[in-house]
């Protein structure tokens, strides 16, 4: 283990840097996993359970909050490692499903990660589909909020407890936010 677990909240940690973004939510019924990295990144996510004390088999949810590749980079092997379900929303289950790309994503960007998804994503049959306002029985309750901007179909996470937003992409911490368009669209050419 080559980094120490730091946490954001009570029990709440996390991979951040570059352009990985996923976070680990450690609660006693279990552990959730929100949004799974870019491909090989099932080590460091392993890694990351080890050392708080937890293993693959104590995922029982993995919450995606869109289908850029990395968010849903490592999905397959998450779900191998950990037999847990996958929640995203209704648009982002079908990419998942059918290893697309969100339009948004342009090219050469969408080229690379059309290979990417190919050689690793889909493979998921039963998703849980999630809309705004749904509530989760998750950690005391998880309640799904849509905000379309960075995706037309992106949504995130508020966990009640500890009143924690899982946002995803649509916020971007220490820099300006994502630029919103109409329909839900970045902005060509600022897709980072
Ligand atoms: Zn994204």
């Amino acid at each position: 283990m080559s980094e120490a677990p730091r946490s954001y909240a009570p029990g709440v940690y996390g991979l951040v840097g570059g352009a990985v973004n996923l976070y680990v939510l450690d609660d006693e019924a279990g552990v959730t996993i929100i949004d799974a990295g870019l491909p090989g990144s099932t080590k460091r996510i392993v890694d990351l359970l080890r050392a708080i004390g937890r293993s693959p088999s104590d995922v029982k949810h993995i919450l995606v909050t869109h289908a850029d590749i990395d968010h849903v980079g490592s999905l397959r092997p998450l779900v191998k490692a950990t037999g847990a379900p996958v929640y995203a929303s209704a648009e982002t289950q079908r990419y998942i499903k059918r290893r697309g790309v969100p339009p948004h994503v342009r090219f050469p960007l969408s080229l690379v990660s059309r290979v990417m998804v190919l050689v690793i994503g889909g493979g998921i049959k039963d998703g849980q589909v999630v809309a705004g306002g749904d509530r989760l029985d998750i950690a005391g309750g998880i309640r799904v909020i849509a905000t379309p901007g960075h995706t037309p179909d992106h949504v995130s996470y508020f966990w009640e407890r500890e009143r924690v937003l899982f946002a995803g992409d649509l916020l971007k911490h220490g820099q300006r936010a994502y630029p919103v368009t109409p329909g839900g669209h970045m902005e060509p050419g600022r897709y980072t």
